[in-house]
């Protein structure tokens, strides 16, 4: 079995292209070309050297010492909070970009929930001084505030979303809209490894210079090129695409998927997208979501806003329904707790959506020979409202 995309755009049975005719222009245009863009060494120079100087990788392989103790096994957390902006994001906007530079597109736009992707989408933006549009759901700008001011500061326009739910779904919807009435002059940046094929796999090939590193480091740090375990946590999927990207086909590692489980898988609010979803098309691929039994979508939860997402990318409903990955579900008590010890333990403190990664440890036995990766994909300056107010701070 493979799983990695096949050359119709799917990942199994997951993927594919299921779009208002009036996209399509617009997704074959980038079909058509990602790949070829993505392999010209023109292309691949810019980006690297972006990646180096502007984003600051390689981001590091750190063997964290004391957390290794706590739970006797050998723990490395791949420092994505490092990154300029504070995560992955930032590694797939680069490339998109580019990719929008090469495709001669003039206008970039974007959706955003928290406002994490807003961002990222709004520094290249800045950086390359191509207009940036964000639609953003009413209510996630009203409880986003220090995001929107970012996103304003650096130079974009942030569009409320006033429909619906108006929170993330609504925002993709609104974004869908303008790239169908803008199809020449503008380039959609899509913030996760979800969407309508080749996004699914454009976003994880320019992520995947996590696992590529991830790769070169441990050669440098044990003398070996494999972990025995990646951890990451999904909202959408990026940063775990990322991670796991070059042992996908390598069934010696092992991968381990953590999804929000919220108030608990049973509590009617929770983000557990393997566990709850059934197979359902949303923002044009099919997938695994959550929906009622007449196939609306379910308003998710998580405590943690990038995980707050009610499906998961196609990569990552292959990897569960084949039994590649390993998914797991982590509550915001569980998850706040784990981000309180690796401030403690480490000096570290991490995105929410992290730390439901690492407390993967307390749900799981590994052996003390272990060599365990853990995607930290963000740091936590952006959650310190959520942990004052959990903690009592
Ligand atoms: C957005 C975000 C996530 C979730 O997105 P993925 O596409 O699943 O990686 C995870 N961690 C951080 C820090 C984020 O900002």
């Amino acid at each position: 079995m493979s799983y990695t995309i096949n050359n119709k755009g799917y990942y199994g049975e997951f993927g594919g292209a299921y779009i208002p005719e009036m996209l399509y222009p617009n997704v074959e245009e980038l079909r058509q070309n990602y790949l070829k863009i993505m392999s010209e060494k023109g292309f691949q120079k810019e980006f690297n050297q972006l990646l180096k100087d502007y984003v600051g990788r390689p981001s590091p392989l750190y063997l964290a010492k004391r957390l290794s103790e706590q739970y006797q096994t050998k723990i490395y957390l791949k420092r994505e909070d490092l990154n300029h902006t504070g995560a992955h994001k930032i590694n797939n906007t680069i490339g998109q970009i580019l990719m929008a530079k090469r495709l001669g597109k003039k206008r970039i736009i974007a959706e955003t929930g928290a406002g994490q992707h807003g961002v990222a989408t709004a520094t290249v933006c800045a950086l390359m001084g191509i207009e940036c549009i964000v639609y953003m759901g009413e209510i996630d700008i009203a409880r986003q505030a220090p995001n929107v001011a970012r996103m304003k500061m650096l130079g974009a326009t942030v569009i409320p979303a006033t429909s619906g739910s108006k929170t993330l779904k609504d925002a993709t919807n609104e974004a869908i809209r303008d790239w169908i009435n803008n199809p020449v002059n503008t380039h959609y940046i899509i913030g996760s490894v979800v969407g309508p094929h080749p996004y699914p796999d454009m976003v994880a090939r320019f992520q995947s210079v996590i696992s590529e590193e991830i790769k070169n480091q441990l050669m440098v740090h044990e003398g070996v090129e494999k972990p025995n375990y990646i951890i990451a946590c999904v909202g959408g999927g990026s940063n775990a695409a990322g991670a796991y990207y070059h042992f996908l086909n390598d069934l010696e590692v092992k991968l381990i998927a953590v999804e929000a489980a919220g108030h608990g898988i049973e509590s009617g609010e929770s983000a557990a997208t393997s566990v709850l979803g059934k197979e359902g098309i949303i923002h044009g691929s099919k997938t695994l979501l959550m929906q009622t039994q007449d196939g609306q979508i379910t308003e998710p939860y998580s405590i943690s806003a990038g995980l707050d997402y009610p499906g998961v990318g196609p990569m990552h409903a292959h990897l569960y329904k084949s039994g590649r990955a390993e998914f797991i579900s982590i509550t915001d008590d569980e998850a706040m707790k784990s981000g309180m010890k690796l401030c403690q333990l480490e000096g570290i403190i991490p995105a929410i959506e992290s730390a439901h990664a690492l407390a993967a440890f307390d749900k799981k036995t590994f052996q003390s020979q272990d060599i365990v990766v853990v995607s930290l994909s963000g740091r936590g300056d952006k959650d310190l409202e959520t942990y004052i107010k959990y903690f009592d701070l």
